[in-house]
């Protein structure tokens, strides 16, 4: 059986463009030496910038860290761009991790579909709306107003379906995930976040939701952040089990897997700190679940994901 992790969320284009750190510097928790120590065969690498600057400076920001992963990440040798899930498989084959594309926030846009349709063609695959903010396309998770998605933000999420690209859930706002729910019937994904019935937080997916993520065959990436899984002071690789209980409680075997958030997160668990550590992690969820139930989550069922949306 496999062993390898499948992992949908990392910001480490962010730390090497706004850090100046190259791929395998040591420092970067998703870098060329994690990844590989970690027996990572995909990866997404999330296109982040923050939301206060304008959308001109957004989008450029994206560009930036998209020239990075191409002229770094994927000259590294390690990781090989990956536009299908033909291309991921023919990577893998090679002992290469298949690297994709994600955009986190899509404040670059300024509401217009065009700027997606061109990052599709940079090899761009799967879109959140928001970060945490509001912007053109829907309110965020932490926007007080707590509104859904403007008529912008349907446009985009009806051209993510029609052009074959991933629609992340994760950091919107609970009305904007039943506005795209209302709208799509597509298999969508939530890319890092937890389970809020297990540690109440905004970035955190209610029941309905997650059980609504499951009839429709989407994806739920567990994250590392540790103010998500618990009280950030005292959190351990426990309590992201947890989380993965109760998703399996919930009838998510085929749909869990994992969005680390390394290189991203506020607050580190520790011994979860880096892709470096999937071998121990993987290991706790084989004992607890067995060798079936730890292929699934710590690859098989996000590589099924992939299958299906980029085929
Ligand atoms: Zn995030």
């Amino acid at each position: 059986m496999s062993e390898r992790v499948a992992d949908a969320h990392v910001d480490v284009l962010m730390r090497m463009v706004e850090e100046g750190l190259s791929f395998d510097d040591g420092r970067l928790s998703a870098g060329h030496t994690a990844l590989t120590a970690g027996g990572v065969g995909t990866q997404v690498f999330a296109l982040f910038v923050w939301p206060h600057l304008s959308p001109q400076d957004q989008l450029e920001q994206v560009l930036r860290e998209l020239d990075c992963f191409y002229r770094q990440v994927v000259t590294s040798g390690t990781v090989e761009a990956v536009r299908t899930w033909q291309d991921a498989e023919t990577a893998m084959a090679k002992g290469r991790i298949a690297g994709l594309l994600s955009l986190e926030g899509g404040g670059c846009l300024h509401g217009q579909v065009h700027v997606l349709r061109n990052l599709y063609d940079l090899g761009v695959r799967g879109m959140g709306l928001t970060w945490n903010d509001a912007n053109e396309l829907a309110d965020g998770c932490r926007e007080p107003r707590g509104a859904g998605l403007t008529r912008a933000g349907r446009e985009v999420v009806r051209e993510l379906v029609r052009l074959g690209m991933w629609v992340d859930i994760a950091h919107l706002s609970d009305r904007g995930v039943y506005d795209v729910f209302d709208l799509v019937d597509a298999p969508v994904m939530a890319s890092h976040a937890n389970a809020r019935a297990v540690y109440n937080h905004p970035r955190n997916l209610n029941d309905d939701v997650i059980q609504e993520v499951v009839r429709r065959n989407g994806w739920i990436g567990l994250t590392f952040e540790a103010s998500f899984l618990g009280n950030p002071s005292d959190v351990t690789v426990d309590d992201a089990l947890r989380h993965l209980e109760h998703l399996l409680e919930l009838g998510a075997e085929d749909c869990v897997g994992f969005g680390s958030d390394f290189d991203g997160t506020s607050h580190p668990v520790p011994g979860l700190s880096s892709a470096a550590d999937y071998g121990t992690l993987r290991l706790g969820i084989a004992k607890r679940y067995g060798e079936n139930v730890a292929a699934k989550v710590c690859a098989g069922n996000f590589e099924r994901y992939l299958r299906q949306i980029l085929s």
